[in-house]
């Protein structure tokens, strides 16, 4: 997903629009990939300011299966990507430097969407996705999905120190 800027950059106040699939079905993430359920066409403005300032906007919106925090279940959520940000390609950058310029734009001045829309996603991620408020989650005997019905586990969580005693009963019979 790489814009070439060269062309928008030979001329101050050149614009270019335009609407491109975003070509990956999954987002891959340190943490897990993550299927994406549908996705709209990102619709992106670039805009040269001059001297090699560029302002770069971009809209999609995608939605992504995420695992419930509690249960597992798959839940779909919507993401809202809008990118708003303005770059400097005549700025003098080392690959070392962790600026968005090196991040988003290669060496041959060419515009990497898809690092863009990946880091819009990871700062848009929830820190909890629950497949509803009070979702009872699993069963932490047997595994069961609590919202689909109760297995008749005993679920009470004994005092560790309980425990150690009933442990000592148990073992004293060898
Ligand atoms: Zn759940
Ligand atoms: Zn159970």
């Amino acid at each position: 997903m790489l814009v070439d800027l060269k062309e928008l950059l030979k001329k101050e106040n050149n614009e270019l629009h335009f609407s491109m699939e975003i070509p990956f079905e999954n987002f891959d993430t340190k943490f897990g990939s993550y299927k994406i359920k549908q996705k709209s066409p990102l619709d992106l403005t670039l805009f040269h300011i001059r001297d090699g300032q560029v302002s770069v906007d971009a809209n999609a919106k995608v939605v992504i299966e995420i695992p419930c925090d509690r249960c597992l279940s798959d839940v779909a959520v919507e993401f809202k990507i809008v990118i708003s940000k303005q770059l400097d390609l005549e700025k003098e950058t080392s690959a070392k430097e962790d600026s968005d310029e090196t991040r988003f734009v290669t060496e041959q001045q060419e515009l990497d969407l898809a690092e863009l829309i990946k880091d819009e996603l990871l700062l848009l991620w929830p820190s909890k996705v629950l497949c509803k408020e009070d979702c009872r989650g699993l069963c932490n005997v047997c595994g069961h999905n609590l919202n689909v019905s109760d297995c008749g586990c005993d679920r009470v969580v004994l005092d560790p120190r309980m425990a150690a005693i009933q442990d000592i009963f148990k073992n004293s019979g060898n």
